[in-house]
């Protein structure tokens, strides 16, 4: 977990491979069916293009089926999900149909006017539609709302380890390892 550019999708690579698990992330696949032009896509980009949330039930069906698949069996990483406190709810009811359990939630934290170079960077970088200056400013909005306050009913779980995001990739990776070490070793 952690705000729009805190390096989620980065770390999530890393951590996936690491532990030779799927990185499931919401985002990509809501831009992949954006490319593809599929149903799914249409309905979730206007959304997207806004900084706001896709609606869950929509979120909740393409993870359900995303989780059901047989690479995602042995354990996987989810990137985004969940954001919304209906979505923690609809997560603990898929796993436990589907067996898993959760070990550890990773917020990374960053300093709010260093993710907003970095997204105008990636803006330029890799043209997302939703990296534009006011749709930043809605996204990290609808963060701090939204998504924000589940960290808490996650740490009253006892498997939240926060990091901090700042500085160079490989540095935030050793300390999400650290901090996962910890928390399995607790
Ligand atoms: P960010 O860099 O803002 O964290 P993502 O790539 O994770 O971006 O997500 C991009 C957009 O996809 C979000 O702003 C939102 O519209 C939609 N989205 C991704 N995950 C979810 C989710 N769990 N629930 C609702 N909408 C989501």
């Amino acid at each position: 977990m952690g705000p729009p550019g805190a390096g989620k999708g980065t770390q999530a690579r890393f951590i996936a491979e690491h532990f030779g698990v799927p990185a499931i992330s919401t985002g990509d696949i809501f831009r992949a069916n954006v490319s593809e032009g599929t149903e799914l896509g249409l309905e979730a980009k206007r959304f997207m293009d806004a900084g706001e949330y896709v609606p869950d039930e929509v979120t909740n069906l393409m993870v359900r089926n995303r989780i059901d698949e047989d690479d995602a069996a042995k354990g996987f990483l989810l990137d985004g999900y969940p954001r919304t406190l209906a979505q923690v709810e609809e997560l603990d009811g898929m796993i436990a149909y589907t067996g898993h359990r959760l070990d550890g939630v990773v917020c990374l934290t960053v300093d709010q006017d260093e993710i907003v170079s970095r997204l105008l960077q990636r803006a330029q970088v890799e043209g997302r539609a939703d990296d534009t200056e006011d749709v930043i400013r809605r996204r990290q909005e609808v963060y701090l709302e939204q998504t924000e306050p589940l960290t808490e009913v996650y740490k009253q779980r006892g498997i939240v380890v926060e990091v901090d995001g700042m500085g160079d990739v490989d540095d935030v990776t050793r300390r999400v390892f650290e901090a996962l070490d910890g928390l399995a070793e607790s």
